[in-house]
């Protein structure tokens, strides 16, 4: 298993709309392993193939305190969306923002697991949340695109003074 980078707004590659995955084989496994070993290392209770510069409809969530509820949704698809939850909502590719965002309360979602076979599930609350702010990285949307321009504005020139100030450290 290996550690994977993972893209920080404002990078441009963020934004690149995910395509669908047509084989579930072993290279898309090891992949899905290393997803999870980035995620749990962050750490972090979501991670789509985006973040990390894979541009396949492929998400990994956790939202346990413990890692025992793994959970890989590959083509993930809504089938149905009702009510409405808001929650501060933090992002592994914006590090140290949290904002509030509304979202669906329950969704119905249709997905392909590891061993590619069809899957359907429900999920509420953090679980329903996590998986929208997952697959909206599929589509090259981020949480801070919910919040005004004047607010992500902000958070964009100081994740990027803070990233200049990283690199000025190295090549010193
Ligand atoms: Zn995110």
């Amino acid at each position: 298993m290996a550690k994977l980078t993972i893209l920080e707004f404002p990078d441009p590659r963020l934004r690149t709309k995910a395509t669908a995955v047509s084989v579930v084989d072993d290279s898309l496994r090891t992949l899905i392993d290393d997803m999870f070993e980035t995620m749990y290392a962050a750490p972090g209770i979501g991670l789509a193939a985006t973040q990390v510069n894979v541009h396949k409809r492929l998400l990994v969530v956790d939202i346990s305190s413990d890692k025992s509820e793994p959970l890989v949704l590959i083509n993930p698809e809504i089938l149905e969306k009702d009510g409405a939850i808001a929650s501060d909502e933090g992002c592994l590719s914006v590090p140290g923002y949290y904002e509030e965002v509304e979202r669906a309360e329950h969704i119905r979602v249709r997905f392909l697991d590891r061993q590619g076979a069809a899957q359907e599930m429900e999920a509420e609350g953090l679980l329903a949340v996590c998986i929208q702010h997952e697959m909206d990285h599929l589509e090259g949307k981020l949480f801070v695109d919910y919040l005004s321009e004047a607010k992500r504005q902000r958070i964009r020139k100081k994740l990027q003074k803070e990233r200049r100030h990283q690199s000025a450290a190295v090549v010193m």
